[in-house]
C-alpha cells in the first residue's frame, strides 16, 4: 500500500455488534480511533446466558481498557477450576481461581451474565457509534471505498470493513461464495438457577466440568443481581442431524435429563430445575473450517466469523474471539493519519499489528 492509500484509511466499519466487534471498537479507540459498528438487531441483546471469561479476555479489560470497576460490580470471581466424574462427583481435578489465578495470568477469571457483558463494552463504545437495525447484505469492494449495503435499502462507506458477525458469518460467505458452516454433532441446554435450588452442590463458587458417557456438563456462579446463581451448559452427542439455519430448536419438557438421570444429585438438580424458558430450547453447535486467509481486498474477519470453535469446553473462545480485536495496534506507515504507534496483520488493504 503506497502513502496516498494509506492516508485515505479514517472509516472502519465493523459489522456485528457482539463481543468481538464492541471488544474491537473498543481497542481502536483506545488507539484514538473511531469506528461505526453496524448491527442487525433492533437492540443489542444477549444471546444465551451467561459467559466464563478467563484471564486472556480480563486482563485486556482490568489492565488496559480501565473497566475493572465494572467487571467487580456486575460479575463474579470464580475461586476456583475443578474437573468431576459426571456420576460419582469424584474430583479429576483442581486448579485455583482467585488471587491465585490473578498472580499467574494476570486477571481475573469471571462468570457474568451476557446481558450485562454488553452493557459494559457498548457503553464504553458509545451507542452514537452503534447502528441497529443495519443488516449487511452485500459488500461492493470494487470502487475507491468499500461500499455496506443493508437490508433496509441504505448504504455506508468504509476503508476497512471488519466481518465480526458470528458463526453464520454473512460477511465471510460474501467473501468466499459459498456457506461453509458445519454441525458438529453435538447440542447443548443452558440455563440460569438459583443457588438456593442446588443444595447438593459442591463448591458453588467454582466453574466445573462434569464428564460422563453421555456427555458433559460445565457450570459457574454469575454476578450482578443474580449473584451467585448458577450458569449452566450441559453437552449430549446428539441428534446426529442438525438444521444449520437454526441456532435453536424447541425440545420436549424433560428431554433434558433424558441421558442424565443417573448423574450426580447436584446435577439432576440442575438440570430439572428448568428454570428459564432457555433451558428448554436445543442449541445445535456448529463451527466453521480453518481459512487460510481472513482477509480479501479491503473486509477482514474476526471472531467467531473468522475462527469458530465449539465452545463446549469451556475454553473460553474469548480470547480466539478477541485475538484479532484485543492486540491490535497500528503500523508505523498509519501513525500519521491515524495518530497512533505500532508494528503487523493485514487487515483489508491495511496492515495492523499484533502487539507481543
Ligand atoms: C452456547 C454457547 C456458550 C458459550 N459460552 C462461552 C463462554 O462461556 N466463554 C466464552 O468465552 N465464549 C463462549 N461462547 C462463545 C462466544 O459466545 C463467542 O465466541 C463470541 O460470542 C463470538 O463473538 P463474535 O463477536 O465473533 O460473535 P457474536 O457474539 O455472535 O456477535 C455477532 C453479532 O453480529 C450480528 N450479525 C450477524 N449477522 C449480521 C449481519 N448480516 N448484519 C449485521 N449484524 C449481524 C449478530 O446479531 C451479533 O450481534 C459460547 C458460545 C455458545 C454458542
Amino acid at each position: 500500500m503506497n502513502e496516498k492509500e494509506t492516508n485515505k484509511i479514517r472509516r472502519i466499519a465493523v459489522v456485528g455488534g457482539g463481543i468481538g466487534g464492541l471488544t474491537f471498537a473498543i481497542a481502536m479507540r483506545h488507539h484514538g480511533i473511531d469506528v461505526d459498528i453496524y448491527e442487525q438487531a433492533e437492540e443489542l441483546r444477549e444471546v444465551g446466558a451467561a459467559v466464563a471469561l478467563s484471564a486472556n479476555a480480563t486482563r485486556f479489560y482490568y489492565n488496559h481498557w480501565g473497566l475493572g470497576e465494572a467487571f467487580d460490580e456486575a460479575a463474579f470471581e470464580i475461586s476456583s477450576l475443578i474437573y468431576r466424574d459426571g456420576k460419582t462427583g469424584h474430583e479429576i481435578g483442581r486448579h485455583a481461581g482467585g488471587q491465585a489465578y490473578r498472580d499467574l495470568f494476570g486477571g481475573p477469571y469471571l462468570g457474568i451474565h451476557r446481558a450485562e457483558l454488553q452493557r459494559i463494552l457498548s457503553t464504553k463504545v458509545g451507542m452514537e457509534r452503534i447502528h441497529l437495525n443495519k443488516r449487511l447484505v452485500n459488500i461492493d469492494d470494487t470502487g475507491e471505498q468499500a461500499v455496506l449495503h443493508f437490508k433496509d435499502g441504505s448504504k455506508a462507506e468504509a476503508d476497512i470493513v471488519i466481518g465480526a458477525d458470528g458463526v453464520r458469518s454473512t460477511v465471510r460467505n460474501l467473501m468466499l461464495g459459498y456457506e461453509d458452516y458445519i454441525y458438529a454433532g453435538y447440542t447443548a441446554f443452558r440455563g440460569i438457577v438459583p443457588i438456593d435450588k442446588l443444595p447438593n452442590m459442591p463448591d458453588p463458587t467454582a466453574i466445573q466440568f462434569w464428564m460422563g458417557e453421555s456427555g458433559h456438563c460445565l457450570h459457574y456462579p454469575i454476578g450482578g443481581d443474580r449473584k451467585g446463581d448458577i450458569n449452566f451448559f450441559l453437552v449430549e452427542r446428539t441428534p446426529t442431524t442438525w438444521p444449520l439455519k437454526q441456532s435453536t430448536a424447541p425440545t420436549d419438557d424433560g428431554d433434558q435429563l433424558r441421558l442424565f438421570k443417573d448423574w450426580h444429585p447436584a446435577l439432576v438438580e440442575m438440570i430439572a430445575s428448568n428454570t428459564l424458558k432457555t433451558v428448554n430450547q436445543r442449541w445445535g453447535m456448529v463451527y466453521r473450517m480453518t481459512l487460510g486467509r481472513w482477509s480479501k481486498g479491503r473486509v477482514t474477519l474476526l471472531g467467531d466469523a473468522a475462527h469458530s470453535l465449539v465452545p463446549h469446553h469451556g475454553r473460553s473462545r474469548m480470547p480466539w474471539s478477541l485475538l484479532t480485536a484485543l492486540p491490535l495496534r497500528v503500523p508505523r506507515r498509519l501513525q500519521k493519519p491515524l495518530n497512533v504507534t505500532s508494528d503487523c496483520v493485514v487487515v483489508g488493504r491495511a496492515r495492523l499489528c499484533m502487539r507481543r
